[in-house]
């Protein structure tokens, strides 16, 4: 073989070598492009099941509320928990509403009844060690309701006097540092739901019933009243299990683009709570 040959047919060579490792480098480039497109074990099983599951409340007007007359559970936390559903499952619709109260907001988590909390859950340190929660979308405060006769008209009336409230709730330690603040002494008394505080209230069991403002909305009625302090502002996030890594941060990010967007306040809007 002449030379000049032999060199061509060494370029072609190393050219082809050169070419298969290029190609070699791109397949394994490709790999974790797959990797990252697998969906989530936590989003995925939402997608297999085909519907999105939330705890709500069914008693707070506005936020979670099932109108006695068409049996539909509506509100803000309602349209949040709708949005989230589009997001995951590209059809609001698909959802299954679970009613709460207080203290069964965390068991509906942990045993995975629910994929979500959206139900006035106020975000505590204490709470964080248990749940992830999304940036607060909502603050409201505690309030009081006492009967209109009772004459109350302030927290400083109820020296000496019983306040009903939900076990698991915030309220009994924002009006017990609140009281203690004002340098007066209350006693307290736990119920499971709010109907019993509220039954509570009616039969003189308890002089008052506490808990956020927008939850006792719920229970007003002729007789009663709620009182013009708000203490403790409570910050509402959703909530969803610690494993849930993903799903977390779907939540959050879907509410903080609603945020951003102004889709939530549209929505506060709609719902009469800005
Ligand atoms: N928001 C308060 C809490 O999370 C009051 C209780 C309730 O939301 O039912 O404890």
């Amino acid at each position: 073989m002449k030379p000049m040959k032999k060199t061509v047919l060494i370029s072609f060579v190393m050219l082809l070598a050169f070419s298969i490792f290029l190609a070699g480098c791109g397949g394994s480039s490709t790999q974790p492009t797959a990797a990252k497109d697998e969906i989530p074990a936590d989003i995925k099983a939402i997608k297999d099941r085909g519907v999105f599951k939330a705890g709500v409340k069914v008693d707070v007007p506005k936020f979670g509320y099932k109108d006695p007359k068409t049996g539909n559970v509506e509100g803000f936390e309602i349209d949040l928990v709708k949005a989230l559903a589009k997001k995951i499952l590209d059809d609001e619709n698909k959802i299954e509403l679970t009613g709460t109260v207080a203290k069964t907001r965390g068991p509906l988590l942990d045993n995975g009844d629910v994929d979500v909390v959206l139900a006035t859950f106020t975000i505590t340190e204490e709470r964080k060690n248990s749940y992830n929660f999304s940036d607060p979308y909502y603050t409201d405060g505690v309030a009081l309701m006492v009967k209109k006769a009772s004459g109350a008209q302030g927290l400083k009336d109820l020296a000496g006097k019983k306040i009903g409230v939900a076990q698991s709730s915030t309220s009994r330690k924002a009006i017990q540092e609140a009281a203690d603040q004002q340098g007066i002494k209350v006693s307290f008394l736990e119920f499971g739901t709010y109907a019993e505080v509220k039954a509570a209230l009616d039969s003189g069991r308890v002089d008052c019933f506490s808990v956020d403002a927008a939850i006792l909305f719920g229970y007003l009625d002729d007789s009663t009243i709620i009182l013009g302090e708000r203490f403790a502002p409570q910050e509402y996030g959703a909530a969803t299990k610690k494993s849930n890594t993903a799903l977390t941060k779907l939540v959050n990010d879907t509410l903080n683009d609603m945020k951003q967007s102004g889709e939530i306040d549209k929505l506060l809007a709609k719902w009469g709570l800005k």
